[in-house]
């Protein structure tokens, strides 16, 4: 039996992309917390996400991890500044996935975008519900991956605004 204010049905998330989406995408790898620049407003956007009741989940691929370009830890520093800008607001990042792959290196993997693994593993650990949630990405590939586990997605320009929920629903 579910506790009173645990919601059963109808968890609802936004999965967002990160270069090009929530920081400044350079066009190469951003390898360092130093080369990493959150876009203008992105916080105050994803924040009146989270109080319309999405969790907010990253999915990003870093192969500049595969290449041996920076570490998984310096994506962990990374992900860690964000969720404190997000947290000095009033809100939290659920969880940062990435894929460290890139097939010239590991070979294959499920979860490098356009693979469905980390958009999958999001639905999973949160018990969400497909048809609620969405995706902004920059690239066809980010909305190819959500829309294998059945959601739907808002492709922006990279560098552009993260539309607001209303922006999102009207269109
Ligand atoms: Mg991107
Ligand atoms: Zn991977």
């Amino acid at each position: 039996m579910k506790k009173m204010g645990e919601s059963v049905v109808g968890r609802k998330a936004l999965f967002l992309d990160r270069d090009g989406v929530i920081n400044h995408d350079p066009g190469d790898y951003t390898k360092s917390l130093a080369e990493f620049t959150v876009l203008p407003g992105v916080i105050e956007t994803l924040k009146v996400w989270h109080d319309a009741g999405y969790l907010l989940i990253v999915v990003t691929n870093q192969a500049g991890i595969d290449k041996g370009l920076y570490t998984e830890e310096t994506v962990h520093g990374i992900h860690q500044y964000v969720q404190g800008l997000c947290v000095q607001a009033g809100f939290s990042i659920a969880q940062f996935y990435f894929c460290p792959h890139h097939p010239d290196f590991s070979g294959r993997c499920l979860c490098r975008k356009p693979g469905s693994l980390m958009v999958e593993k999001g639905l999973h650990k949160f018990d969400l519900d497909p048809s609620q949630c969405l995706i902004i990405g920059d690239k066809q590939r980010d909305l190819d991956a959500a829309a294998a586990a059945g959601v739907g997605g808002v492709l922006i320009e990279t560098n552009d605004k993260i539309p607001l929920p209303e922006e999102v629903f009207e269109m």
